[in-house]
């Protein structure tokens, strides 16, 4: 049986796409976070790994059934064997909510400010993890959120939630846009890992994506992972880094040893493009297998050098790894 290994992983993240048979497809879900929020996937798992890829005809790749069990192949060549993976919310193993879809914000990467969704309310996100503790499937319970008014409000909203989500008793992640104290106040109310995202690291590309608005700038964002490193301590705080946006493997590698050195990991992320943001984004690439694997070898030694380890992360992208080569 062929299993997937980086290598394949990477090729197949570097796509970011799958064309499924009919047959292996779930009830028709979207997501409602991360990369491929609005759109369909499905999470491979083989040889260890975990992929998430979205499903589109358009893709070299096929996963077909086999047997009791499903294969990925390319063309006709079948590159690997594993299992289709069951979702719970959003990915598999976590309770994966988003609270505010929407965002006064407007990062030209992400699809958030387009959707102009809904605010959830906490009893409707008690209600969802409920559901999964009810079916047995509560391992950890992940929140992430536009800023629907302001970071301050979000952070209020976000807190109320944890505070009342911390009954279950499972690791609670949250990967929001920092606020002045934030950390403190989501670990006081019983979060125990916490995602500030950089995207990028080249303050030019931050500038043109996120068109630094006050309180939204690079700087802040780094202040305050230094101070959530400080509260929930090393190998408990990550920060996404956007591949494809322009940036320089230099730039790449400086931005992870900076994280590092202050005791963030950092999720190297490749580009995905929403519908919304083709125009936004034409320049833009998915990297290709080779570099998703050197900039993942890089990060790996640089992860050591440092003493984090990824896998002691019980929530959010780095327990999931799904849309990450994760070192
Ligand atoms: S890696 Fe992160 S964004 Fe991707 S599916 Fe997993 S939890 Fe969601």
């Amino acid at each position: 049986m062929a299993l997937m290994d980086e290598r394949i992983k990477a090729e197949l993240l570097s796509i970011g796409i799958i064309d499924v048979e009919a047959s292996l497809l779930p009830a028709w879900r979207t997501s409602t976070a991360g990369p491929g929020m609005g759109l369909q996937s499905i999470f491979f798992r083989s040889g260890g790994l975990r992929v998430r890829l979205e499903v589109n005809r358009d893709s070299p790749f096929r996963l077909a059934r086999k047997g009791d069990h499903v294969a990925v192949l390319k063309g006709d060549v079948e590159i690997a064997e594993g299992m289709l993976e069951e979702v719970v919310a959003h990915c598999p193993e976590q309770v994966y909510i988003t609270i505010s879809e929407r965002c006064i914000y407007n990062c030209q990467f992400c699809s958030v400010p387009l959707s102009r969704g809904r605010i959830k309310s906490r009893d409707e996100i008690v209600a969802i993890v409920e559901r999964a503790r009810s079916e047995g499937r509560l391992k950890a319970i992940a929140l992430t959120s536009g800023i629907a008014v302001s970071p301050e409000d979000e952070i209020d909203r976000v807190v109320e939630i944890v505070r009342a989500l911390s009954v279950y008793g499972v690791p609670i992640g949250v990967a929001v846009h920092p606020a002045k104290g934030s950390s403190r106040r989501l670990k006081d109310a019983g979060a125990t890992e916490v995602k500030y995202s950089v995207e990028t690291m080249d303050p030019e590309i931050f500038d043109r994506m996120c068109r630094g608005k006050k309180g939204h700038d690079l700087d802040f964002i780094l202040k305050s992972l230094r101070e959530a490193v400080e509260i929930f301590g090393k190998n408990h705080v990550s920060s996404n880094i956007i591949i494809g946006l322009g940036e320089s493997d230099e730039c790449v590698q400086k931005g992870v040893v900076y994280l590092a050195k202050m005791g963030v990991i950092p999720v190297l992320r490749p580009i995905s493009i929403p519908p919304g943001r083709i125009e936004a984004l034409k320049g833009a690439e998915r990297p290709s297998p080779e570099r998703l694997l050197k900039l993942t070898e890089m990060t790996r030694k640089i992860l050591r050098k440092y003493d984090l380890r990824t896998d002691e992360s019980k929530t959010m992208c780095l327990a999931c790894t799904g849309c990450d080569l994760t070192p």
